[in-house]
């Protein structure tokens, strides 16, 4: 006997939980690609893509996942041979640093652990001690998805600037965008990257570079640029094929329009903003509880430095492992894996992720969260009492 048959829940961090609407946008006849609805729908959406990431700048779409507009931002205003700083919290910084060093960038990494957010202290000490131009990019996650540690993007701008450091300041929100609060304008990043599929709710296969007038400036002074990943044409389209460098993804589009439509029209960026929250404090009360009494610990102790878009966690190899194939068994629950870079569980059975990102409810979290409960009962791991109900009174509005 299995409790699994019913709606499953995918709760690991990317790809997210598809909405209904968004699938039912998706399915439909193949468009006309040259003139008609499909064109207006993408004039449409580029103003919006524009309203999710706080900006007043441009936005180039590409048909690709993360990985690809990691090499698509880098590709528009780095040089091979220049050098850019990562500022390292986990995976995701370090991941894009090493797209840049296989382009021929020299990288230089700013780590910060797997337990902390960036300093920008050290950011700015790190800029003082270089002159300028020797630094062309500061690269960043806003929160890192292997240890779930958000970065204030304001306070390292801040730091770029009090060190007088002329580098760009591009961050990754592929996690982040639509799930944490992130201002590009107000904040001053100059290029940020994002994908469809997390905090957008949209099958994977849409990457996004968003970029301020400064990149842009610096996009113009580079030599040359690879033809399909230059942003130039894919904003200043004189065609409509030019926007994505050749055939559009039809389907894709459609899905995000109807994402975009939920978000910005109906519920509304601050609201989906404060959902992400008070769902995310949800977890972290439960995880806090639980721990009291066993082995679970969350990765991020520090609330302010916690995203809301996914929650790491410690449970001790291996339990993680045990825990995640039982709810995915027993109870219509995928968990995210751990990813460790720590020496004493290389595998990460010791770990797992929550992912609460996009189309998440507080049943789907409640109930998840009693799952979780039920499979360390099941599996005979300790824990701390109360965790359900201080989720309960999170969702209720409660203080703890
Ligand atoms: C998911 C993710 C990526 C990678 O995206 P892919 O679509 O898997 O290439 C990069 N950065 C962050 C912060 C992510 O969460």
């Amino acid at each position: 006997m299995s409790l699994a048959h019913g709606r499953h829940y995918l709760a690991i961090p990317g790809p997210s939980v598809i909405p209904d609407r968004v699938l039912g946008a998706m399915h439909q006849p193949a468009p006309n690609i040259y003139t008609g609805d499909l064109v207006e729908m993408v004039d449409g959406m580029v103003p919006d893509l524009c309203r999710v990431a706080r900006t007043d700048g441009k936005v180039a779409i590409y048909i690709s996942n993360g990985h690809g507009v990691w090499e698509a931002a880098l590709a528009n205003v780095v040089t091979p041979g220049e050098k850019v700083l990562v500022l390292a919290t986990g995976r995701f910084a370090e991941g894009w640093g090493v797209v840049a060093a296989s382009l021929g960038i020299e990288v230089e990494v700013l780590d910060f652990g797997q337990q902390a957010p960036v300093d920008p202290a050290q950011v700015e000490a790190r800029l003082r001690a270089y002159g300028a131009w020797t630094i062309r990019a500061v690269l960043v996650a806003q929160t890192d998805t292997a240890t779930s540690a958000l970065s204030d993007i304001a306070a390292i701008r801040a730091a770029m600037d009090a060190a007088c450091h002329p580098a760009l300041l591009m961050v990754d929100c592929i996690a982040s965008l639509a799930c944490d609060r992130f201002e590009m304008d107000l904040w001053g990043a100059d290029v940020m990257v994002a994908g469809c599929q997390k905090g957008l709710m949209t099958p994977p296969g849409l990457g996004f570079v968003f970029f301020n007038d400064k990149a842009a400036a610096r996009r113009s002074a580079m030599s040359r640029v690879s033809a399909y990943w230059d942003w130039v044409p894919r904003t200043e389209a004189g065609m409509f094929y030019q926007l994505f460098s050749g055939t559009a993804p039809t389907h894709h589009l459609f899905g995000l329009r109807e994402a975009l439509t939920m978000i910005l029209e109906e519920e509304g960026l601050e609201a989906v903003w404060a959902r992400h929250q008070v769902l995310a404090d949800a977890i972290r009360a439960a995880c806090r509880a639980w721990g009291a009494g066993g082995p679970l610990r969350l990765n991020m102790v520090d609330l302010a430095a916690s995203s809301n878009a996914v929650t790491a966690l410690h449970i001790g190899a291996p339990h993680g492992t045990r825990l995640r194939d039982w709810l995915s068994a027993h109870a219509g629950v995928t968990l995210g894996i751990g990813l460790s870079t720590g020496d004493d569980d290389p595998e990460g059975h010791g770990l797992f992720r929550i992912g609460h990102m996009g189309h998440v409810n507080a049943h789907m979290v409640l109930g998840m969260l009693g799952t979780i409960e039920a499979g360390m009962r099941a599996l005979k791991i300790p824990f701390g009492d109360g965790a359900l109900s201080a989720a309960a009174a999170v969702c209720a509005g409660q203080d703890q």
